[in-house]
């Protein structure tokens, strides 16, 4: 740790996953963080998630890698079917083989297990201080740092913001004005008791079914004794981003002249919930940002911009000042020993050589790349 970064501070607005594993790796750094979440608990709703051998990686290079393996369920196989005929596609081993070859195990997990893994990581780090109940509603860049505000009146200071606050968020709105969009993806989430679970699939696997603009996917979690169900279709609506209760009806209705094998997992769940789900593009607008921050920064950076015209317009006046010094000297000195010719002749050569000796003393001493 190098006493700059132990003095840098940086803001992460947002404690879900990625917000928390962010926190760690910048502690991990040396750097102090402070974690703004608007929620007055910390947790995760939704389902499982699949974790490849690289996610087990990252979360060993966080300190969270052991409490997430204890609470995970390592699959034997990745398994994709045809939901319309039934049959097996494609079956890839995840065993001792393909845990060397990638470097880990294939587990799955449930969302709120692998947030609380992480979620324990952040409480026993020092450099990390959290903050809940803290929705934040507007970020300044300033020349000496970020400035963020929250919905209390409350005003942070850091080096940098990062934004880690989900599909609408603040800071990337703030910052380089980019909104999330719909992508028209709907997916239904539930988690199915192994007693519902049909004997028939409850297979230690990803099992994904795919079908025309619809697939199914299903896997064990917390040591088999629930099963994720995840089911995605491409809405014939107009979708708008966010969460509700869904409908079997809806389900079914993307799922028809679906096989029998899959179509039974949509009868299991007991509620359903709906996510209509959205991405951003990482890139920048095209447009301009119009906060405050950003006209302090553009402030900032023409100010910058005068510093370098100003120095480029000193160093050009100074060397044009040290030619016209050296060619008076030069000339002063030609018209001497000219004078001395005329009346010396023979220290004429000496003469010559101090002439000589004048000039490169003038060009030894540096040019200005800016003018020549
Ligand atoms: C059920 C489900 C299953 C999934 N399965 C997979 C999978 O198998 N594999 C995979 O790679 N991905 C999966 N995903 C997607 C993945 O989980 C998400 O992309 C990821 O969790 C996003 O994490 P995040 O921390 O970036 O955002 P979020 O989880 O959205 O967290 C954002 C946080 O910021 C907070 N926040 C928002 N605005 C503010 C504000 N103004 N001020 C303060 N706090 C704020 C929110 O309260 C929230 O806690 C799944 C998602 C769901 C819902």
């Amino acid at each position: 740790m190098t006493d700059t970064k132990a003095k840098q501070k940086i803001i992460i607005v947002g404690g879900g996953i990625g917000g928390l594993a962010a926190a760690l790796a910048l502690t991990r750094q040396g750097i102090q963080v402070l974690l703004l979440e608007q929620a007055e608990h910390i947790g995760e709703i939704g389902a499982g998630i699949q974790l490849g051998p690289n996610a087990f990686n990252a979360l060993d290079a966080l300190g969270a890698g052991e409490a997430t393996r204890n609470r995970a369920v390592f699959t034997d196989h990745l398994i994709m079917m045809d939901a319309v005929d039934g049959n097996e596609v494609v079956r890839i081993e995840t065993d001792e083989k393909f845990r060397e070859r990638f470097g880990g195990p294939y587990g799955v997990i449930h969302r709120a297990d692998i947030h609380l893994s992480i979620l324990e990581a952040v409480q026993h780090d020092p450099l990390i201080e959290f903050k809940t109940s803290t929705h934040v509603a507007d970020v300044k860049l300033k020349s000496d740092g970020v400035e963020v505000s929250d919905t209390n009146g409350n005003v942070y200071h850091a080096d940098a913001v990062v934004g880690c606050d989900g599909v609408k968020s603040v800071i990337r709105e703030k910052t380089i004005g980019r909104h999330h969009r719909v992508t028209g993806h709907v997916v239904y989430r539930a988690v199915v008791d192994l007693e519902n679970m049909p004997e028939d699939l409850r297979v230690n696997a990803p099992m994904l079914w795919a079908g025309p603009r619809c697939h199914l996917v299903h896997y064990p979690l917390r040591g088999g004794q629930q099963y994720n169900l995840v089911v995605t279709f491409h809405s014939r609506d107009e979708e708008e981003w966010g969460v509700t209760d869904g409908s079997k009806e809806e389900v079914m209705s993307y799922f028809e002249g679906v096989h029998p094998r899959p179509l039974q997992m949509l009868d299991r769940p007991t509620s359903w919930r709906r996510w209509a789900t959205a991405d951003a593009d990482p890139g920048l607008d095209d447009k301009e940002p119009q906060t405050d921050g950003h006209q302090n920064a553009r402030a900032d950076e023409r100010q910058a911009h005068d510093r370098v015209m100003k120095s480029r317009h000193d160093r050009h006046r100074t060397g044009q000042q040290r030619r016209d010094r050296h060619e008076r000297r030069v000339a002063a000195k030609n018209h001497r020993d000219q004078r001395i010719g005329e009346h010396q002749h023979p220290q004429r050569g000496q003469n010559l050589f101090q002439v000589v000796a004048v000039i490169q003393a003038a060009d030894d001493q540096p040019l200005d790349n800016q003018t020549i």
